[in-house]
C-alpha cells in the first residue's frame, strides 16, 4: 500500500491570511484527510524585513477560526537558519554550489550588457571556477544549474517541463548568510518528509529550481500540485481594489467559518451533481487534489453571501445568538430576547453584521433611534393618521393575551371596522417600532418587543407626528 501522504501549508507572515492562501490550506488539509495523511504547518519567516511575529500569530488564528487545523507544527524557519546553512555548505563541498564574489556593480554591468543586446539577463556563472578566491571575502552561495530538461509531475497540470538553460545559477545563501526562499523551502520539505507539495500556481516557475535542489541534496523529488489563482470580478488576480482579500475581513463582515470554508473549497473544486453545500467532513471523504480544475476560479461575493445565508438559516437560533452578541451596539435584555430576535432575522440577514444592523433599532432604547426620512414621507400620511394610530395603540393596550395571533387579529379587525387597508396601519406602525420602512414581519417585531415597548414606541411616534410631518 502507498505511504500516507505528507503535505504542508507554508505561509509567509507578511500580512493577514489571504483567501487564496486559505484555500491552499484547505486543499492541503482535505487531501491529507482523505488519504489518511498529515498536514504540517510551516511559517516561512526568513524574510526578516517583511515578516512579523504578530502576522504569524494572526495567520494561525485565522486558520484555526476557519477550521483548517494542521497536524504538525507550526515550524518556524527562523529557528532553522543553521540547518539551511549547513546544507548549502554541503553542496559547496560537493561542487554542486559555489561561492560567488561578484559585486553588485559587476552584476549590474552584466545585466546592462544583456539588456543592451536585447537578451533576457541570466548570471554568467563567472565565479563557477574562481577557486582561488578568499572565502572570508563577502560572497553569496549559488547553485550550479547544469543544462538539460527538468521534468516533474504535477497532480493538476500533468507532466511539466522546463529547460535548464533558461535557469540562472540561483542564490542559496545571501551575503549575510541568510537562506533564500528556494533553499529553505527545499531543505524543509526534505526534513519534514513532504511527499506532495501543493501550493499556488505563482510558484510554478520556482519548481524546476526546487527539483534540482532536491536531487542535489540526495532526496526523492516529491509530487507537486500547483493550484490555479483566484480571480476577482474583473478577471484579474484577486486584489484589494475589487474587494476584501483576507480571511479576517470576511470574518469581520460576519461570515461564518463553515460558509467561508465551503465557499473557498468550491473555488476550483466541485463535489459533482451541482452540489453547493458540503460539510468539511464530507469533503474530507471526497476531495482529491488531482480533481482541482486547471483553470482559474472567480471569486463571486454574491455567491459567498448566498452561501453564508444558507448556513445561517440552517443553524439553531440559540447557536447563532452568541455569535451575534459581540457585534451588537447594545446588548439584548436577556438570552431569550436575543434568541427570538435571531430567529426573526434569520430568513433575512446574509451575514452576522447585517443581522446586527437589522437588530439595532429593536435593541435600542425606545426613544434611542431615528426615523428614516423616506419612510416618514411615504407612510406618515392622511388626515386621520393620528386618530388611526391612537386607536391602534388603545386596541393593543387592551388585548389579552398579548401574543402573535391576537395582535394581528386586533389590527386587522380595526382596519376592517374602519374600512381601510391593513397596510395603512402596518406601515406607520413599522415606522414607530423600528424607525424604518422595511423590517421583518411586523407581528413578529411586536412579539419580540412585547407590549410595553410596543406601546412606548407608538406613544413616541404619536407625540412626534406633527413635527415629523412639518419636516422639522
Ligand atoms: N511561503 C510561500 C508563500 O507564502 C509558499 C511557499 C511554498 O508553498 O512552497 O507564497
Amino acid at each position: 500500500m502507498a505511504r500516507p501522504p505528507r503535505l504542508r501549508f507554508a505561509p509567509s507572515p507578511t500580512g493577514f491570511l489571504h483567501v487564496g492562501g486559505a484555500r491552499t490550506a484547505i486543499f492541503n488539509l482535505l487531501h491529507a484527510r482523505r488519504h489518511g495523511g498529515t498536514m504540517v504547518l510551516r511559517i516561512e519567516d526568513t524574510d526578516l524585513e517583511r515578516s512579523r511575529r504578530q502576522h504569524a500569530e494572526q495567520i494561525l488564528e485565522s486558520l484555526a477560526w476557519l477550521g483548517a487545523e494542521w497536524d504538525e507544527g507550526p515550524i518556524r524557519q527562523s529557528d532553522r537558519l543553521d540547518r539551511y546553512r549547513e546544507r548549502a555548505l554541503e553542496l559547496v563541498a560537493r561542487g554542486a554550489a559555489y561561492r560567488c564574489f561578484c559585486t553588485v556593480e559587476e552584476l549590474e554591468n552584466e545585466r546592462g550588457e544583456a539588456e543592451a543586446r536585447g537578451r533576457q539577463y541570466r548570471y554568467s556563472g563567472r565565479c563557477r571556477s574562481r577557486a582561488d578566491a578568499d572565502p572570508s571575502a563577502p560572497h553569496v552561495v549559488r547553485f550550479r544549474v547544469e543544462p538539460g530538461t527538468i521534468r516533474f509531475h504535477d497532480r493538476i497540470r500533468g507532466e511539466v517541463e522546463f529547460e535548464g538553460e533558461l535557469i540562472d545559477d540561483f542564490v542559496l545563501l545571501r551575503s549575510d548568510g541568510h537562506p533564500t526562499y528556494h533553499l529553505s523551502v527545499v531543505v524543509d520539505d526534505i526534513d519534514m518528509d513532504i511527499t506532495l507539495v501543493a501550493r499556488g500556481e505563482d510558484h510554478l516557475s520556482n519548481t524546476p529550481k526546487h527539483v534540482l535542489l532536491f536531487r542535489a541534496l540526495g532526496a526523492e523529488v516529491p509530487e507537486f500540485a500547483h493550484v490555479p489563482l483566484i480571480l476577482g470580478p474583473d478577471r484579474k488576480r484577486l486584489s484589494k481594489r475589487t474587494g476584501a482579500t483576507s480571511v479576517e475581513e470576511y470574518r469581520n463582515m460576519g461570515v461564518l467559518p463553515q460558509a467561508l470554508f465551503n465557499f473557498l473549497l468550491l473555488l476550483g473544486w466541485s463535489p459533482g451533481e451541482d452540489r453547493e453545500l458540503i460539510t468539511r467532513e464530507e469533503a474530507a471523504r471526497l476531495f482529491d487534489i488531482g480533481q482541482v480544475h486547471r483553470s482559474p476560479a472567480v471569486f463571486d461575493l454574491e455567491k459567498l453571501l448566498w452561501m453564508n445565508h444558507q448556513y445561517m438559516q440552517r443553524m439553531e437560533a440559540r447557536e447563532l445568538a452568541p455569535l451575534l452578541e459581540p457585534l451588537l451596539a447594545e446588548p439584548a435584555e436577556d438570552r431569550q430576547t436575543l434568541t427570538a430576535l435571531v430567529r426573526m432575522l434569520q430568513p433575512r440577514a446574509r451575514t452576522l453584521r447585517e443581522m446586527a444592523e437589522m437588530a439595532a433599532p429593536m435593541l435600542a432604547e425606545d426613544d434611542g433611534f431615528e426615523y428614516e426620512e423616506e419612510a416618514v414621507r411615504k407612510h406618515l400620511r392622511g388626515e386621520d393618521l393620528e386618530a388611526r394610530m391612537q386607536e391602534l395603540r388603545d386596541a393593543l393596550a387592551g388585548i389579552e393575551p398579548f401574543e402573535l395571533g391576537t395582535t394581528e387579529q386586533a389590527l386587522r379587525a380595526l382596519a376592517e371596522a374602519r374600512g381601510v387597508a391593513a397596510a395603512k396601519y402596518i406601515h406607520p406602525l413599522r415606522l414607530a417600532l423600528t424607525g424604518r420602512g422595511a423590517s421583518p414581519p411586523i407581528f413578529d417585531v411586536i412579539d419580540v418587543l412585547g407590549r410595553e415597548k410596543t406601546l412606548a414606541r407608538l406613544d413616541r411616534l404619536l407625540a412626534r407626528i406633527p413635527a415629523l410631518r412639518s419636516g422639522s
